[in-house]
């Protein structure tokens, strides 16, 4: 058994500081019946408790570390950079750097904005839509994830459209009323709805591959659905990449696709694990942002020289070597197929979705194309999975919903260590 000693001491005491004794829930490890680890550091594909357990890391900060941790070019450049000063609230070299070379790999984004979050990004998207648009009512799909802004915290009925109802108290039904939840991948109901409302819809908003309710990409139609319904209506189709961009092709799903939204939300991996995201698109749209144009929006740490810094770099390491997701992307691979071949030996049924350097185990027998499949898999074998595979120093992200990542540092060794430890874990789950 490994210890955890201090783990356990830790989370006991940060209990008394921060609700649940962290500063985001799924942390807490709420869903697997065990207590977390603390985290005292990271290197490559390992990261390492204050107890001295090693794991391979699967969560990668739950998606920005492509590079692996503590690479030693973007932490070179981090050093440097704090030399020169952590903030200065004005223009730099920098950012227009960063934006060059975002607008480079997303030829879609036209004019970007960064932003310190994901949630930032999402939030001012929608506005950009609604202020441009002059409607209100926007769409979003169950099982996606687009940060805590209130508008979003919002997965009425499946099913036919319903009007939202508010997932978390403090959302006001107002605000609710004006998110619409359809189930994803369900091209038809998608498709009745614009036909019917169409005209008083302002955006939509979809992760183009879902991470959020664990990976799920969509259906074939799905997303050339959403592009011709929102052009005929006016509506402004927002494609949420936060956690899917640079990883299902360093292109973004958009491109995978084939599929152009007219906004692109960017985190996690822009940030190079430093907190910034970037939203961006069309010139038209983006210059109705302040101060271009009267649509508000802005950040004391916007941009900051820090985070751009370790994003830029973490691009650079990405896009110098054209081959580098190609080879995230084929370790993943491997990592499925060995994957669903041991959960086959022990005769555990599962449904292994991919997406790039992205991927998910489901215990179901099923298929799962949508939120209410992927609530329909099983989580207690899930969670024996989870804990076996811990155990054997595997670290994964403690929740059926979430979804794996790969970094540049997941070796071979790393891949057969985890399909060794898989073995075990799956006929635990088989027992
Ligand atoms: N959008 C997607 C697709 C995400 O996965 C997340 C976070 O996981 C967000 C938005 C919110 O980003 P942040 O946590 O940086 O606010």
């Amino acid at each position: 058994m490994l210890a955890h000693t201090k783990s356990e001491a830790a989370f006991t005491a940060a209990q008394t500081l921060m609700p649940g004794g962290v500063n985001s829930p799924v942390r807490s490890y709420g869903r697997v019946h065990c207590n977390p680890p603390f985290i005292a550091s990271a290197k490559g594909c390992t990261i390492t408790d204050i107890d001295g357990n090693t794991y391979i890391d699967y969560v990668g900060s739950w998606g920005p570390m492509i590079a692996g941790h503590a690479h030693p070019r973007v932490v070179k450049a981090l050093q440097e950079a704090a030399t020169r000063g952590t903030s200065y609230g004005a223009p730099t070299l920098l950012e227009s750097e960063l934006a060059n070379l975002v607008k480079e790999i997303y030829p879609s984004i036209e004019r970007l904005r960064m932003v310190n979050s994901g949630t930032e990004a999402t939030m001012s998207a929608l506005r950009v839509a609604r202020g441009f648009t002059g409607r209100d009512k926007i769409i979003k799909f169950q099982g996606c994830y687009h940060g805590h802004a209130d508008s979003l915290l919002v997965s009425a009925g499946s099913g036919a459209a319903t009007f939202g109802q508010p997932d978390s108290p403090g959302v006001t039904r107002a605000t609710a009323e004006d998110t619409i939840t359809l189930p994803y991948n369900d091209t038809k109901a998608f498709n009745r709805l614009m036909d019917g409302f169409g005209n008083d819809i302002a955006a939509v908003i979809v992760e183009p591959v879902a991470g959020n309710m664990g990976c799920v990409p969509p259906v074939p139609g799905f997303l050339e659905a959403l592009r011709s319904q929102t052009a005929a209506h006016g509506a402004i189709l927002i494609f949420d990449e936060v956690m899917c961009g640079f990883r299902t092709d360093l292109h973004g799903a958009q491109a995978y696709y084939g599929i152009t939204p007219d906004l692109t939300c960017l985190g996690k991996i822009i940030g190079g694990g430093l907190p910034a995201a970037a939203y961006g698109g069309k010139a038209y749209l983006m210059d109705c942002v302040s101060p271009a144009g009267p649509i508000y929006q802005a950040g004391t740490l916007s941009g900051n020289p820090l985070a751009v810094t370790a994003g830029l770099e973490t691009l650079r390491i990405i896009t110098e070597d054209p081959d580098y997701t190609v080879r995230v992307t084929a370790q993943t691979k491997k990592l499925c197929d060995g994957l669903r071949t041991a959960a086959a030996a022990a005769g555990v049924p599962v449904c292994i979705h991919q997406s790039g350097s992205m991927f998910s185990v489901f215990f179901t027998p099923g298929e799962v194309r949508d939120f209410a499949m992927a609530n329909a898999c099983d989580q207690e074998a899930f969670a024996t999975y989870f804990q076996a595979m811990l155990e054997a120093g595997i670290y994964l992200p403690p929740s059926q919903f979430e979804t794996c990542f790969l970094s540049g540092e997941h070796d071979d060794q790393a891949i057969e260590i985890t399909l060794s430890a898989a073995k075990n874990a799956f006929a635990a789950v088989a027992k």
